[in-house]
């Protein structure tokens, strides 16, 4: 049986040069990457999303941030459009190419909330940890970089035309909403750990250890 892995970009970018890839062949997986340019199915979903909306648009790639808004700050100005996050795009595409004949495919996230969303799928031959539970469970000890940035940080719907503000972390939150502000703009970038993915709870060493 073959076991395919998915390494997300933020756990890549957390070790220097091929040492990861090494490690994980050595413990019996073979690294896949995506073929379709999932950033930017995201990105024109969104933009549909605006251009159909006549509210603002809550950014749905963070499970986390965009539960804590709903479930919170829910009214009819909010759209919460049904679009997945952009590991999902990715997983889902995977699920399709390297599941057949009894292959599994294990896809790693920054957080459990991703991990949690993925496994709500229900994708066959499919298997969602986050990188801290990948790395203990394989026994994958190598030293990590200190991530400055997430490879996907905030600002990612910069280019739209439309008014667009960031929420760069969950303390930026409450007073944003409860301020009304998400009224005068089109689409609100919501991230819930700061600055982005590297500092998930399935990424940060110290959340780990605990
Ligand atoms: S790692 Fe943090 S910012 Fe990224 S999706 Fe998960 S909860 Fe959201």
């Amino acid at each position: 049986m073959t076991n395919y892995l998915w390494i997300n970009p933020v756990s890549a970018a957390l070790y220097e040069g091929d040492t990861l890839d090494l490690a994980v062949r050595n413990k019996g997986f073979l690294p896949v990457q995506c073929q379709e340019n999932h950033i930017e199915i995201v990105r024109e979903k969104y933009r549909k999303a605006i251009a159909r909306s006549s509210g603002c648009v809550v950014d749905m790639r963070c499970p986390m941030a965009a539960q804590y808004i709903k479930e919170k700050f829910d009214q009819p100005k909010l759209i919460f459009p049904d679009i997945h996050p952009i590991l999902i795009h990715c997983a889902r595409e995977l699920q399709k190419r390297y599941t057949e004949d009894g292959a599994v495919l294990t896809v790693t996230t920054p957080c459990a909330s991703l991990k949690l969303l993925g496994e709500s799928l229900g994708l066959p031959g499919t298997v969602f940890l986050t990188w801290n539970e990948f790395v203990k469970e394989h026994k994958i000890a190598l030293e990590r970089k200190s991530l400055e940035n997430s490879p996907i940080p905030p600002g990612f719907f910069d280019d739209f035309e439309r008014d667009v503000h960031t929420l760069a972390s969950y303390q930026e939150f409450d007073a944003f909403f409860m301020e009304q502000k998400h009224r005068d703009i089109k689409l609100v970038e919501a991230l819930y750990c700061e600055a982005g993915c590297h500092n998930g709870d399935g990424i940060l060493e110290e959340v780990a250890a605990e």
